[in-house]
């Protein structure tokens, strides 16, 4: 197929070849016009939890397009179904979340909670607590604020971004603990002195909120080392620094529990999730925001007579229909218990690589894997291996995403031990012409 009038996102604009075209998905795999099949070992884009032939989502999609297509949610209307997953959800959170508001994507998702933020402050009356803090290699989305609170310089180039105010501190990445001789609990003291000194330089009270993954995904599958989230937590109470969690990627299962946040012990002001919410089936976010937080947004609104935040689509009915049906089927299935059990699968398939020519670490975490290559042993520039080796192993059947020098698998969660191993294989016969 020659180039194509799609304004195609996350990529070169006007590359002469059309893009890759995929028709068809089955169970964790899918077909392209020609007919190759693939393994999707990044199950979409770290969303397609349930992979890609659920019926009960299907089913429930179905129902609600036949009963109330769409309903919005302003001024006080909303639709049942709504209603009913803004319960499911504060049911099922981590950690007790009093609200929950609804958008389409995770960017928007994280634009909502820094807006929160903002509206947090004003309404205690401190409205020139406007800062956000972030990690350098975070990913938080691609609108204007989450956008500027990414750390991923290819987001910003060319877009005037990031906005003023929005401050990066080091990547929590225990690799470069190991490359300036740290012990990781030494390098845990070095990044909460940054946190410190960054807060006190730019001082407390200009500081609304620090929003985080618990385990970095596009940055390159960065997993913070032990108690690092607990030092940072108590710095935040401390300077009463709200703290987001954004979960777009480990809600729902990916990491062994229903949340990230329970694996870090994280006591968020407010989670923001998307991708699993629906397994991607259709768009849908929400930010779970905490009741310490609703109060005060409660009280400021009705002090101005509004809370002038929200979308059309909030709360869609339909996306909402199939996101309740995804969170029955997860707990019904138990699919965290699922991933608990796979990790080691993906663990020991992907450890293989570790020594090996030209690679510098290997990571996992429940169902997310990174395998990190050495740039300059490959004898290309940053980002280059990655970039190449995505291509090559889609060649053998497998597609992957890469994140700086890091190639990642994050596979659907219903994935199965062997699903696993011949992903990993695929992606083994990749490298093994790269080399
Ligand atoms: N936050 C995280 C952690 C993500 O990984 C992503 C997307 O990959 C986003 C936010 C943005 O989500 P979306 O692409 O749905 O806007």
């Amino acid at each position: 197929m020659d180039s194509s009038t799609l304004l195609e996102p996350h990529t070169v604009v006007g590359l002469p070849t059309a893009p890759h075209v995929i028709t068809r998905g089955e169970g964790v795999r899918v077909w392209d016009t020609e007919g190759k099949q693939y393994i999707d070992g990044v199950a979409g884009l770290w969303c397609v939890t349930l992979g890609y032939s659920e019926p009960r989502l299907v089913e429930a999609a179905a129902k609600q397009l036949e009963k109330l297509p769409f309903y919005g949610s302003f001024n006080h209307r909303t639709s049942d179904v709504t209603v009913a997953l803004a319960d499911d959800l504060a049911a099922l959170s981590p950690i007790p979340m009093g609200r929950v508001f609804f958008g389409n994507s995770g960017s928007d998702a994280n634009d909502s909670a820094i807006k929160f933020a903002w509206f947090y402050h004003c309404a205690k009356g401190r409205s020139h607590r406007k800062k956000i803090l972030s990690h350098h290699r975070g990913y938080h989305g691609a609108t204007t604020a989450a956008g500027s609170a990414t750390g991923l310089a290819h987001i910003h180039n060319g877009f005037g971004i990031p906005l003023p105010g929005f401050l990066r501190m080091h990547t929590p990445d225990v690799l470069s603990t190991q490359a300036n001789g740290l012990s990781d609990e030494e390098f845990v003291d070095w990044l909460i002195d940054e946190l410190e000194l960054l807060i006190s330089q730019e001082g407390p009270d200009t500081i609304a909120a620090f929003i985080a993954e618990p385990i970095l995904g596009a940055g390159g599958l960065v997993v913070p080392p032990d108690g690092y989230y607990d030092r940072v937590q108590e710095v935040l109470t401390r300077h009463d620094i709200l703290f987001i969690a954004d979960e777009v990627i480990t809600g729902f299962g990916r990491t062994g529990s229903m949340f990230g946040t329970t694996e870090f012990g994280l006591r968020p002001d407010m989670i923001t999730v998307a991708k699993g919410l629906s397994s991607a089936y259709l768009p849908i976010s929400a930010v779970l925001v905490s009741d310490a937080v609703c109060d005060v947004l409660a009280r400021g609104s009705q002090e101005i007579r509004s809370f002038g935040h929200g979308f059309t689509y909030s709360g869609h009915p339909v996306a909402a229909a199939v996101a309740r049906e995804t969170l029955a089927i997860l707990q019904e299935r138990d699919i965290p218990g699922r991933v608990r059990a796979a990790a080691p699968v993906l663990t020991n398939a992907l450890d293989k690589f570790l020594g090996a020519p030209l690679v510098r670490d290997v990571r996992t975490y429940g169902l997310l894997g990174g395998v990190e290559f050495d740039a300059a042993a490959c004898g290309m520039r940053p980002g280059e291996p990655g970039k190449e080796l995505v291509t090559t192993a889609a060649e053998h059947g497998v597609l992957l995403r890469f994140a700086g020098d890091t190639v990642v698998f994050a596979p659907p969660l219903v994935s199965t031990d062997a699903d696993l191993e011949e992903m990993v294989d695929r992606f083994a016969a990749a490298y093994r012409t790269f080399l």
